[in-house]
């Protein structure tokens, strides 16, 4: 089935600017933005930073540093601008303030000015007698004797929306038809005391100005839909946006190890974790894409991999699977380098130059020198790694110069016992045999260790090159070990194999 909007979509992603971007943010934009480029849409990028205790610039950099990174393009919001800007909810305080005297002006709304002690205890009381412990309406019909009076006490009102009594049902494109009890959403505060407008009253109000058609937002949001709904009927009453109210969707929770909620604070959550250690953005896209949605099958043959184009192309909301998606860091990685795989080796190595600068192994921008012995080393690496920190692991050998070269001692105790000596020793003769006229090639290189230590002392590849691996790349785990002597050159093989011995 397809879900055809009737009108131009317009979705948005509205992150709050605090801590670090996680996980669960970045798959919900995702999601709201191929659902946006499926259907031809626009796509807004909003902050909604009105909490100044919380919100901050760092966060907000980090926010569209990261959507960049993502290659998640953005029509209208913060850094591009449009029609309904600014983007940023802390610059447009007056258009709250305005929405909210209005909604009084209507009765829509009231002032009340219970103390926290006074809606604690009645609280309380509620709670005890088995009644719902939401507010009870008692400022609902203040007179303005009752109201003058409170004032006269120097008591400071909030401002609660007064939700309509009926109950709520709204069909959610993710789950189907919601619906809530009217006595389980009560009026609710949209401005606290010191005149502060909350989320409850700044997202729906953008989302009306700004025309989001479709919301597409995490399941923690659910209880909270009612209450937009009856802003959005209340908004038509009072002339704020075109008067129809957004189609919403909820994504399923993802859960992190021992199936508990992926909190923020998991170490797994961080996205910029990801970009360090050398995701590619598309791998780490692919796979968030999975974490509630599939690519439908084609011919009963199932893809997890795929392009964010095939995504846009495939992406029906309909398709997003209400139960809880587990995030597997390892099926994570593996995609990682499924993507690896698929990029061509000039690719690679453009991707892997500032993964190199930043180990300090390579300049900015870097020499001839270093671009080739990139390039000659890619080839070596490309099968065998998933995230590009991987690729400087392995080649760190060949970019660093012999004071910098360090062997793993955990390697050097296993492999360059006197036994693994005595295997170097011949190595380093073997290959030092090889005249000076002919061709340091990885035949050359292959035909000589072999012939010493296979042929000649007779033993096992894996005891023969085991030695000679970690005293010239300072690790058992490296390239192919013929082709990364040749790359590293006769003169600094020979000082490898000889500081080793
Ligand atoms: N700023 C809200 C958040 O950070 C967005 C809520 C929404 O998508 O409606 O969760």
């Amino acid at each position: 089935m397809t879900d055809a909007p009737t009108k131009p979509v317009v979705a948005r992603f509205c992150p709050s600017p605090t801590g670090n971007p996680h996980v669960g943010m970045a798959r919900t934009a995702l999601f709201s933005w191929a659902f946006a480029r499926h259907h031809g849409g626009t796509f807004v990028f909003r902050i909604e930073d009105t909490d100044a205790s919380r919100d901050n610039q760092e966060s907000y950099d980090l926010l569209v540093d990261v959507m960049r990174w993502l290659g998640l393009d953005w029509d209208q919001g913060v850094e591009v601008g449009g029609p309904d800007g600014p983007y940023r909810q802390s610059e447009r305080m007056d258009i709250y303030a305005d929405v909210a005297q209005k909604l009084l002006d209507a009765g829509l709304a009231y002032k009340a000015y219970d103390s926290a002690e006074e809606l604690e205890e009645r609280r309380d009381a509620a709670r005890a007698a088995g009644l719902p412990s939401g507010y009870d309406g008692l400022h609902r019909d203040l007179t303005p004797e009752q109201q003058a009076a409170y004032e006269a006490e120097g008591r400071q009102p909030v401002i609660r929306f007064k939700m309509p009594l009926k109950d709520w049902t709204f069909d959610d494109l993710v789950r189907g038809e919601i619906t809530f009890g009217s006595e389980n959403v009560q009026d609710f505060v949209i401005v606290r005391a010191n005149g502060q407008p909350l989320y409850t009253l700044t997202n729906p109000t953008d989302d009306a100005l700004m025309g989001i058609t479709h919301v597409l937002r995490g399941e923690d949001l659910l209880s909270s839909t009612p209450r937009q709904i009856a802003l959005y009927e209340a908004f038509a009453q009072i002339g704020v946006g075109d008067g129809t109210t957004p189609q919403f969707g909820h994504l399923p929770y993802v859960m992190g190890a021992g199936n508990k909620k992926l909190s923020k604070r998991d170490p797994e959550s961080n996205l910029l974790g990801y970009r360090d250690q050398g995701f590619l953005p598309e791998g780490l896209l692919n796979y968030l894409a999975l974490l509630g949605w599939s690519l439908p099958a084609v011919e009963g043959v199932e893809r997890d991999v795929f392009s964010l184009a095939d995504m846009v192309e495939a992406f029906e909301i309909s398709r997003v699977n209400p139960n809880p998606a587990r995030f597997d860091l390892q099926k994570c990685t593996a995609i990682n380098g499924d993507h690896i795989r698929l990029l061509s080796g000039a690719e690679l190595q453009e991707r892997l130059v500032p993964s190199f600068q930043s180990a300090g192994l390579v300049s900015d921008p870097p020499t001839a020198d270093e671009t080739s012995l990139l390039a000659a080393a890619v080839p070596l690496v490309h099968e065998r790694m998933a995230l590009l920190n991987e690729a400087v692991d392995m080649l760190r050998f060949l970019f660093v110069d012999e004071a910098d070269f360090v062997i793993d001692e955990a390697d050097r105790a296993k492999q360059l016992d006197d036994k693994g000596l005595e295997v170097a020793r011949a190595a380093r003769e073997a290959l030092g045999a090889i005249p000076e006229t002919a061709e340091w090639s990885t035949p050359t290189i292959e035909g000589a260790l072999r012939a010493s230590l296979i042929d000649g002392l007779g033993l096992k590849p894996r005891l023969a090159f085991g030695p000679v691996r970690v005293a010239v790349t300072g690790s058992r785990i490296s390239p192919p070990l013929f082709e990364s002597i040749e790359l590293l050159g006769r003169r600094r093989t020979f000082a490898r194999l000889d500081a080793a011995l």
